[in-house]
């Protein structure tokens, strides 16, 4: 039977709550912005078998979004996201105001080096979003204070630049990746999928498929630049509308100049599904394969 999990409303509920853990227990730690679905669970349930205490977040955080709209559209489903997690055994949710995660107003004083990890893929189509995305991050890291940090693959180039921003601010917490849950049509779990046409949805499939055809293409020895000519092509088909597809370096997200010689390989895509705007990716050559 899933135990009662108890809701943080506040930096001050959350410490409380988590006094008696500090120095003493393992907490793992899973930001989200809520909606959440089966994608969100399998990053608690990783949690949950290495942690002791699990603490998800639910703040839809202003400064990473760039179109006002998409902000004002995203899904906001708190009770249904509580049943969740308290299904996969979540022991608190921190659901914080903007107040409380910027006190003294949005603007971000986070001094990092990212180089041009992100001017690249998401960074060159949703211009400050990443700057957005660590300033929130190293906030909410700075009140949590966890030993894990659990995100998904999904976000590829999301948690390449947390663990860049981990690594360059010394912060003393584990980033652990959780691979992408998928429906079984293949297409990755996303909050924002619920805004999908149904008729949309069925076809949605083709970013996962032409994922593995661009696997399959590496394989047999096609270049990163015919590969992602190929993709951009299969994407169309009416309602469709590719922004990216490229294959990039898994290490820095860079082009790649001789795909023969490198061991980390992954290809990452946005595609407009009508008006949704999907991500997705597939590692196509890894260095622990
Ligand atoms: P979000 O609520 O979209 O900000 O996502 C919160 C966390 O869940 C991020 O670390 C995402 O990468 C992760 N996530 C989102 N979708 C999936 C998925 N389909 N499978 C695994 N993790 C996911």
């Amino acid at each position: 039977m899933a135990k009662k999990i108890k809701i943080a409303k506040t930096i001050e509920q959350l410490h409380k709550l988590l006094a008696s853990a500090y120095g003493k227990k393992k907490i793992g730690y899973v930001p989200t912005m809520g909606a959440l679905h089966d994608g969100h669970a399998s990053l608690i349930r990783q949690s949950v078998s290495k942690c002791d205490i699990t603490v998800c977040s639910i703040f839809v955080n202003p400064t990473q979004f760039n179109d006002a709209s998409d902000l004002e559209k995203y899904p906001r489903t708190l009770a249904a996201d509580v049943k969740i997690l308290a299904a996969a055994n979540c022991d608190i949710v921190f659901t914080p105001g903007v107040e409380d995660i910027y006190p003294s107003g949005t603007k971000s004083q986070l001094k990092l080096r990212l180089g041009k990890l992100d001017k690249v893929l998401e960074g060159e189509f949703r211009p400050g979003h990443f700057k957005g995305v660590a300033q929130v991050v190293k906030r909410l890291l700075d009140i949590v204070k966890p030993t894990m940090l659990f995100m998904g693959q999904k976000d590829f180039q999301q948690f390449t630049i947390i663990q860049h921003m981990i690594d360059q601010l010394k912060i003393p917490t584990e980033l652990v990746v959780c691979p992408i849950k998928r429906e079984k049509s293949g297409l990755a779990m996303s909050s924002r999928n619920v805004r999908l046409d149904k008729d949309i949805k069925v076809r949605s499939d083709i970013l996962y498929k032409t994922l593995l055809e661009a696997k399959e293409l590496l394989n047999l020895g096609y270049s990163p630049k015919k590969i992602e000519a190929y993709a951009m092509k299969a994407f169309k088909i009416p309602d469709f509308k590719p922004e990216y597809f490229r294959v990039v370096s898994g290490y820095d997200l860079q082009p790649i100049k001789n795909a023969s010689k490198l061991d980390y390989i992954v290809a990452c895509t946005a595609v407009w599904a009508g008006d949704v705007r999907l991500i997705d990716n597939l590692i196509l050559k890894s260095p622990n394969a």
